[in-house]
């Protein structure tokens, strides 16, 4: 007997001027809304061998009222391998900081891998503008960095988390700063969504002025203990 499973393809982009967030107001979805600024539904058939692979169909607990929203999807596993895609030295060091800054939450252990087939997260790198011009009409974006997430709807589960940053729109921006986008951006791969502005949190999505909160951190210790 073969199982299918559809894993949805999701795109979370945080930008300085961001996209069709501000334009959904996406402060008042409910907090586990899956399509929060998805590209598209792109969707790929995955089967499993029940024999070898059969993956558990356990489904996994999301919480529910978080300091920090939640996309609705979490790793099965605390352990978490990231492998690094770009050769960008100042984006190898902020994404390097933010897997540090990640870690000492001490609830998930992302891990470095040199072996990409076995990554649960890519780090990488691509011109956000170039990629998204077809997405609005008059609107400029200039997004900082996005990340895409494919996971089990079913389950919940993630499977495979790619975080882009943009090394031209970050090219002159400081450590810090780069710093924190790629915890914003590592904190979609983990699973939490966008914050409201309101909110003291690294998942605002436009001004990013802080790293991973009080409120950051409880959500991620609710989502994974
Ligand atoms: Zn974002």
């Amino acid at each position: 007997m073969r199982r299918y499973l559809l894993i949805l393809l999701a795109i979370i982009a945080v930008g300085v001027v961001d996209h069709s967030v501000q334009a959904d107001d996406s402060s008042s979805l409910p907090t586990n809304y899956f399509g929060q600024d998805a590209e598209d539904s792109s969707s790929t058939d995955f089967s499993f061998n029940d024999s070898s692979q059969t993956p558990s169909r356990q489904k996994l607990a999301i919480p529910r009222d978080t300091p920090t929203p939640l996309e609705g999807i979490r790793w099965r596993k605390k352990k978490i391998l990231i492998y690094m895609r770009t050769t960008d030295p100042q984006l190898k060091a902020a994404f390097r900081s933010a897997v540090k800054k990640w870690n000492r939450v001490k609830v998930i252990k992302i891990k470095w891998t040199k072996d990409e087939e076995k990554a649960n997260i890519i780090a990488t790198d691509s011109d956000l503008s170039a990629h998204n011009t077809n997405t609005g009409v008059g609107y400029q974006t200039s997004q900082l960095g996005e990340t895409k997430t494919e996971y089990d709807p079913d389950t919940h589960e993630l499977y495979k988390a790619t975080s882009i940053l943009d090394p031209y729109q970050l090219d002159y921006t400081n450590e810090n700063f780069r710093s924190e986008v790629a915890q914003h951006e590592l904190g979609h791969a983990l699973g939490l969504a966008h914050a409201p502005e309101y909110e003291h949190s690294v998942m605002v999505p436009r001004n990013i002025r802080t790293g991973i909160t009080k409120n950051d951190r409880k959500t991620i210790r609710l989502l994974y203990q």
